[in-house]
């Protein structure tokens, strides 16, 4: 097939922007030539255009010459450049199912192309004879999606390869879900066939859905051609770096886990009362049909559960497109749909305090589903906050900024504040007025910890340190800690620990309160809480 036929004549005429980079080959030296600053912040420098540390891990993962991989800023972007080049505004013509992404749809809007939908069957699947018969010697390009979006259903592979044999113009497969299903998609297929472009993403699988990459893979002219259409620093250096370092960190046990919690809702979600059909899904979301899908979605909506109402969609009327979470996700999807949650799912308690010497953001989430992070630039500070975030029970991310260099001391009493308040929340969702305490040992070292969440701020501070300072932070900012901390969250907490390592003593200590606040916050809470003559307290 003759792609450059396709081509329209004013791509096939252009030449591609040449930056400042395309124009020399040094790597070294002093570069004076593409008007940046020389004042190194880690971004003064343009990215490399071509992306070439990117690719040429992708080519060896996917098996592809760098040649045919496109890198855009996200797959969509790869969609709109693909109309870009072979369609004609108000001339040319795409054809696609239904129903399927709708990106494809806006993205011809855009470029004033004709759009032509032609449906699935009513298992979803594809009949290539009926989508080649909508094709003229206008249409250019076939989008079609595979694992399907939002059906989730693979497309027959051999009614594929039907239309790519088939059709006098270019078919793009879009495999952002390939990697959740058991095949292994099209990109061995380029090399085969020149009309063949295959899109896939670093925005599902890989977990990168903020850095927006995106790849095409196909023959050399087609890529050649999208590469002079892009904008010429389409990927910023940031999403270029960190892209490489997770993607050679890998994703095969997120991907694992997901495709194992895929089976498990799946089949769990055939025996709930509501659910009319589970589609069967290759990708990382199942489509749901219910008895009352509105009805469904505004209570899951309200216990704070949001999911994609696709009942708009051709052929899928009350349906819901849920993606696939993780355990604890899915557990409580499953339990408000069985009707057995316990209630409303608290929102993310999220402060912030900004004061002359330090910014201070604290999110709590007291279901434990944030990914915990604690910076606050002293390196063992964190490792004893981390503790919290780790043996709580709930997932927090502290977000400290100040000057380390003068300001230990504001860093550590301002963290206090707004995490004790932060905690304070999370007890004032009906459960104060309870007391909880654990012990615990490490090693040569042994703490107590009880707490009294009842609205009175008292420290009792019942441990010495051995030596003036630990891990660099003066040995009293420990107590002054937990001093602060007790005022902020207006709670009562009796400290006392023993032990001759000091980073031991302090260590148990944070792990102790953790447990206690853990046991606080657990949901069966009320099986501690201490009886008394004026009744539960
Ligand atoms: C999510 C998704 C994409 C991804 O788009 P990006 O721009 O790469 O984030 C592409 N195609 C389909 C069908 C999708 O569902």
């Amino acid at each position: 097939m003759d792609i450059n036929a396709l081509v329209r004549d004013n791509i096939k005429s252009m030449s591609a922007y040449s930056t400042a980079r395309n124009e020399t080959t040094a790597t070294n030296g002093i570069f004076l030539d593409a008007n940046e600053s020389p004042f190194n912040n880690g971004y003064n420098r343009y990215p490399d255009p071509q992306q070439m540390k990117l690719k040429s891990v992708v080519s060896k993962i996917k098996n592809v010459p760098v040649e045919s991989i496109f890198a855009g800023n996200g797959s969509d972007e790869a969609i709109d450049i693909l109309i870009r080049v072979f369609c004609i505004p108000g001339t040319d013509n795409i054809i696609s199912v239904l129903p399927t992404y709708g990106m494809y749809k806006v993205a011809a809007a855009v470029n004033n192309v004709e759009y032509r939908e032609v449906a699935l069957n009513d298992d979803f699947s594809l009949d290539s004879g009926k989508l080649l018969s909508a094709a003229d010697s206008n249409s250019k390009l076939i989008f079609l999606c595979s694992p399907n979006n939002p059906t989730g259903n693979l497309l027959d592979k051999i009614a594929v390869l039907e239309v790519v044999k088939n059709f006098s113009g270019v078919v793009v497969v879009d495999e952002a879900y390939i990697d959740f299903s058991e095949d292994s998609g099209f990109v061995s297929k380029i090399g085969e066939f020149q009309n063949l472009v295959v899109l896939q993403t670093l925005s599902k699988a890989w977990g990168m859905a903020a850095l927006r990459v995106g790849f095409a893979f196909s023959g050399k002219e087609i890529i050649s051609y999208m590469n002079n259409v892009k904008y010429p620093y389409n990927i910023n250096s940031f999403s270029q770096e960190f892209a490489l370092k997770l993607i050679i960190k890998g994703n095969n046990e997120h991907t694992a886990t997901i495709i194992g919690e895929r089976k498990r809702l799946s089949d769990s979600l055939k025996s709930v009362k509501c659910v009319k059909k589970v589609y069967s899904s290759s990708a990382n979301f199942l489509l749901v049909k219910f008895a009352d899908s509105v009805n469904v979605f505004n209570i899951l909506n309200g216990k704070g559960i949001i999911v994609r109402d696709r009942s708009s969609q051709f052929g899928c009327s009350n349906t819901l497109r849920i993606t696939v979470g993780k355990k604890s996700d899915n557990d409580l999807l499953l339990a408000i749909l069985n009707g057995e949650s316990s209630g409303l799912v608290l929102p993310l308690i999220d402060l912030k305090r900004v004061t002359k010497e330090t910014s201070v953001s604290v999110k709590i989430d007291v279901f434990g589903n944030m990914v915990s992070s604690v910076s606050t630039g002293i390196p063992f500070f964190d490792h004893m906050l981390e503790q919290i975030a780790l043996h709580s029970g709930f997932t927090m991310d502290i977000d400290v900024f100040g000057d380390i260099e003068v300001d230990t001391h504001h860093i550590i009493e301002d963290t206090a504040i707004v995490l004790g308040e932060a905690i304070k929340e999370a007890f004032s969702n009906g459960r104060i007025n309870n007391r909880y305490g654990f012990a615990l040992p490490m090693d040569e070292s042994k703490a107590e910890v009880l707490i009294d969440a009842g609205g009175r701020s008292f420290l009792m501070w019942n441990l010495m340190f051995s030596a003036p300072y630990i891990g660099g932070i003066e040995s009293d900012m420990f107590r002054h800690f937990f001093d602060t901390l007790s005022r902020s969250m207006k709670a009562t907490i009796h400290i006392t620990a023993t032990g001759s390592n000091d980073h031991h003593l302090i260590e148990s200590v944070f792990k102790c309160f953790s447990r206690a606040l853990k046991m606080a916050l657990y949901p069966g809470a009320n099986d501690y809480r201490i009886q008394s003559s004026k009744g539960l307290i």
